[in-house]
């Protein structure tokens, strides 16, 4: 079976990505190969961040590496905004749940949308690069809901729906989410390009 290096030290990443993949692809954590590395994500964009954690990989591996980055865009924020810096977006202002009661109230019905990056190194010979994107289009709840997930999901209703993504049982996320909609475009190269 193919294996890829899954870049991240999130085991709970690498076991959502499988899921995904279909049991088509074995996806091995940092842990897994015995790699030790946390590279400062200093890029403008998703693919940028997603670029420099996948390629610090490759100087400890010979397996393809796969690397992927996200966050939410909220139009009346500005222009993608707080995209890469949604994490930390969370932290500098009171923490998630804070925030998120603070954009249900000042941002609602406000357009926005969850972007998944994945960079793809090594695949086929040494130096390629490949690059997926998903989207999850939606809009800002005027109301926090909903006990799973993590992150936005509690403010976040996607587009045909009318909750929040916290509300949906993780399987129903995992098949219209962002980091879905990428993998599902990772996994049909794979598969027309003879890689699976
Ligand atoms: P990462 O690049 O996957 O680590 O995501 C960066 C940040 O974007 C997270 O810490 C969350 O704040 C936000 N984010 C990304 N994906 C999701 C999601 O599926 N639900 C909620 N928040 C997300």
């Amino acid at each position: 079976m193919l294996k890829i290096v899954v870049a991240t030290n999130n085991a709970h990443k690498v076991e959502e990505l499988s899921a995904m993949f279909e049991g088509k692809v074995e996806l091995l954590s940092l842990k897994d190969v015995g790699i030790q590395i946390d590279p400062e994500e200093n890029g403008k964009t998703y693919a940028e961040n997603a670029f420099i954690k996948a390629e610090a990989v490759t100087h400890f591996t010979s397996l393809p590496v796969m690397s992927d980055d996200s966050g939410i865009e909220i139009d009346e924020l500005g222009d993608h905004f707080p995209g890469i810096y949604s994490h930390r977006y969370a932290l500098e202002n009171g923490g998630q749940e804070k925030l998120n009661k603070f954009l249900s109230l000042n941002h609602a019905n406000s357009k926005a949308r969850f972007t998944c990056h994945i960079v793809l190194l090594n695949l086929n010979f040494k130096g390629e690069r490949l690059d997926f994107e998903g989207i999850m289009e939606g809009y800002i709840n005027s109301k926090v809901e909903g006990e799973h997930g993590f992150g936005y999901d509690p403010i976040f209703v996607p587009n045909g729906y009318k909750h929040s993504v916290a509300t949906l049982p993780p399987d129903e996320k995992n098949q219209i989410s962002h980091r879905f909609n990428a993998s599902k475009k990772v996994l049909k190269y794979l598969k027309e390009n003879g890689n699976i």
